[in-house]
């Protein structure tokens, strides 16, 4: 008869290699975006494949049943014989139960046909996009939004179909809920770009030649002043810039470095892949193999780049003792620009169409109309021949503009074509919690100002870690929120955030 902690112990070993795989999965997915030769997508899609149907056999294992079921009933949850195990590991096993169940809801036939409809989905649409061509796109799509449905018939749902999705991304995230926060937020914001928008700050000495090699060491330099340990990371070059991890001592992350945008397609890019690596940099270490050294949803990781990309990144405080810094480096741009119309510059608000560069004010509307229209889709209301119309006449609505083009229109983004449903209000989930949180670091740091604006930002990077990352997927998202803000989730502090910092001018 073994004890409660024997068993669980026999669960971190065979978690072990499930994790242990995983990474691998991840390693070579980054080499893909990163380093490998393009000739060797063939050999790599294979390599994929392989690890991932490996990954989710072992998931699936009668033997992975077996060690969960003397500790927890794998119908309903409810925890059994757990005497000796701490409140980390009683949460571990609840959450190993979860992505047990998860992974065998949906049929391997079904997973299969899902990956192969979304792959080549996605090479349909660059092809698509890259020819403003959203005809030959669209019996793909279609295929896709069906395939979609179908997911939410395996996945389960009690209200909304949309709601199977959302907690795949956000748990405990639903319809009902987001469409609250939304209702309020969308007419705010579309208040808040008329009588912010201003387009006649001058931002032209943002753009120029900047040295590649200049640039990458102030991206290390940002790294290593946000607190980053040293040999547990990389920054390298891609074209679409994202942040994965192997483990807390393997983060890896890509940045744009050919530009001639410095601020937005490199700068900020590294403090928001920089934030999301400190989050993964921020995981247990010591419970690698078990759901506890996993980050917890999409928006809290969206949460922790955007605090840094923007309700740190673009403040007066640190740019007070950065921009000296950036001054040096780039003294042909910055040496004649005062740090206030750098700061005017970097925070101008004006709609425009494409999502991944909008403003902070404008970002969340771009999101919003995403929402509505997959949530249409998978109810049913909308056809998918319909999004160009609905999505053109949602941007002139929410933003006062019409695409001229579908690649600046509907084409723009991959998610759709993966298969992403659902993920897309995990944007603006991001935005809400990030809000919350600069409001209690500020309350628990009163010299939050001075600290930043003197280059000190590790208190941060701590302050984080002990409220968010080190918890990894401990509490529900919900919960997290509410222990570490004192505040369930909210829209009003982003609301007062953004009120603050573009109608009352302070920072
Ligand atoms: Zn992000």
């Amino acid at each position: 008869m073994n004890t409660p902690l024997q068993h669980y112990e026999a669960l971190v070993e065979k978690g072990q290699d499930i994790y242990t795989l995983k990474s691998i999965s991840t390693l070579i997915g980054w080499d893909q975006e990163t380093y490998m030769p393009k000739n060797a997508i063939g050999i790599r899609s294979l390599q994929k494949q392989h690890l991932e149907s490996l990954i989710h056999k072992e998931m699936t294992s009668t033997y992975l049943q077996e060690l969960l079921s003397p500790l927890i009933r794998l119908d309903n949850g409810e925890l059994l014989k757990v005497d000796g195990l701490d409140l980390m590991q009683q949460g571990a096993v609840k959450e190993w139960r979860k992505d047990v169940v998860k992974a065998k809801k949906l049929p391997d036939l079904f997973v299969e046909a899902f990956a192969k409809a979304a792959s080549e989905t996605v090479s349909v649409w660059a092809e698509a996009k890259q020819a403003n061509d959203f005809d030959s796109f669209l019996p793909y799509l279609e295929k896709m939004v069906e395939l979609v449905r179908e997911k939410t018939d395996y996945l389960g749902y009690k209200d909304h179909p949309y709601d199977a999705l959302l907690e795949e991304y956000e748990p405990g995230m639903t319809v009902e809920k987001l469409d609250k926060l939304f209702d309020s937020l969308k007419p705010f914001l579309i208040n808040l770009t008329k009588k912010c928008k201003n387009l006649s700050i001058q931002t032209d000495f943002l753009y120029g030649d900047y040295n590649e090699h200049k640039i990458l060491e102030l991206d290390h330099y940002l790294l290593q002043s946000m607190g980053f340990k040293e040999g547990c990371y990389r920054l390298d070059a891609s074209n679409h810039p994202f942040c994965v991890s192997c483990h807390p001592t393997d983060v890896r992350m890509t940045t744009v470095t050919k530009t001639r945008d410095l601020l937005a397609a490199n700068i900020f890019t590294v403090l928001h892949e920089g934030g999301h690596g400190l989050y993964e940099q921020g995981l247990d270490p010591s419970f690698f193999g078990t759901p506890i050294c996993e980050f917890l949803s999409m928006g809290i990781h969206e949460s922790q780049s955007k605090i840094w990309e923007a309700f740190i990144g673009q403040s007066l405080p640190f740019w007070t003792y950065f921009y000296p810094k950036l001054q040096e480096s780039f003294p042909q741009n910055f040496s004649n620009v005062l740090l206030t119309s750098f700061y005017q510059a970097i925070n101008v608000v004006e709609p425009s169409f494409i999502r991944i560069y909008a403003d902070e004010v404008t970002y969340s509307l771009h999101v919003i109309l995403r929402y509505e229209i997959e949530k249409s889709l998978i109810d049913g209301s909308l056809q998918v021949k319909d999004i160009p119309h609905v999505w053109n006449e949602k941007m002139q609505a929410y933003l006062g503009i019409t695409p001229k083009n579908h690649r600046e229109g509907c084409l723009q983004d991959i998610h759709w074509a993966w298969g992403l449903f659902g993920y897309f209000p995990t944007y603006v989930l991001g935005n809400l919690y990030a809000a919350q949180l600069f409001d209690s670091l500020k309350k628990d740091h009163p010299d939050f100002k001075e600290k930043v604006s003197q280059g000190h930002l590790t208190f941060i990077r701590d302050w984080l870690n002990e409220h968010i990352h080190r918890y990894g997927r401990l509490y529900s998202p919900d919960t997290l929120i509410q222990r570490a803000t004192g505040t369930p989730l909210s829209e009003e502090s982003f609301k007062a955030y953004l009120t603050k910092k573009y109608i009352d001018k302070k920072d």
